[in-house]
């Protein structure tokens, strides 16, 4: 029988990776990953190559969308705009377990939006997504989304999620059963993620986090702390190279 296929929107982080490891347990895979414009697009490239060959997907598809940078205000894009250094979220394992997801995305709105905040990212991807699933006739479309994530970002959130499946069935076409996006992570925070990961086999040492695009992982932007606290709190050991 021919097996479901599966696009995996992919940055070659830890959540994305480990979510299209679980993918691959019941589908062929199809990886994209988006240049939007992010300043560490060609190491999560990179990463996202050496995913694709662990796993064995069946394509990986490099798309650019990089103009999305010339709308500015994302630290994650302009280059005016530095990327915070957050060592104020380092954790110590007992406090980075405890659940900071329990806002939903109405509270998040009213709240300051950060500067790593790019504005509509997840609907853009996930909209590009549907339309590479469309051509597949995937059945799929899997994303590392997680609750840790959803406490800052709405775009990640449980809601989010169930109101673009309920718009994906007008967006495709008559013929196609529209695909469904799948958030295997989404009630998890990333300590959780990790275990996960290892419990799977994802390539967790393949992966890239941080929000620069140095030769090293910083070691103190948000994801380079959350990705530290993430294995720290898992106890696992941490293969980063870290700057800092
Ligand atoms: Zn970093």
């Amino acid at each position: 029988m021919k097996m479901k296929r599966a696009v995996c929107v992919c940055s070659g982080g830890i959540d994305s990776t480990v979510a299209a490891t679980i993918a691959k347990q019941e589908y062929e895979i199809y990886l994209l990953h988006v240049n939007y414009g992010q300043k560490a697009w060609r190491r999560e490239r990179d990463a996202v190559l050496k995913v694709s060959k662990f796993l064995g997907a069946k394509d990986v598809k490099f798309v650019s969308l990089s103009f999305l940078k010339e709308l500015g205000s994302s630290a994650l894009t302009d280059m005016a705009i530095e990327v915070p250094q957050r060592l104020d979220l380092l954790n110590d394992a007992a406090s980075a377990t405890t659940p900071t997801a329990s806002k939903n995305a109405t509270q998040i709105a009213k709240e300051e939006t950060p500067p790593t905040w790019v504005p509509c990212r997840n609907l853009i991807l996930l909209s590009l997504a549907s339309a590479y699933a469309e051509v597949l006739r995937a059945h799929a479309i899997f994303t590392g989304f997680n609750a840790e994530e959803a406490a800052s970002y709405p775009d990640n959130s449980e809601d989010f999620v169930e109101r673009f499946n309920a718009t994906l069935e007008f967006a495709v076409a008559s013929f196609s059963k529209p695909p469904v996006v799948i958030t295997p992570l989404v009630k998890l925070l990333k300590p959780q993620i990790v275990k996960l990961g290892m419990e799977v086999g994802a390539p967790l040492e393949l992966t890239w986090s941080c929000y620069l695009g140095g030769e090293r992982h910083c070691g103190v932007c948000e994801s380079c702390v959350r990705r530290k606290n993430a294995f720290k709190a898992a106890g696992v050991e941490d293969p980063t190279d870290y700057e800092r």
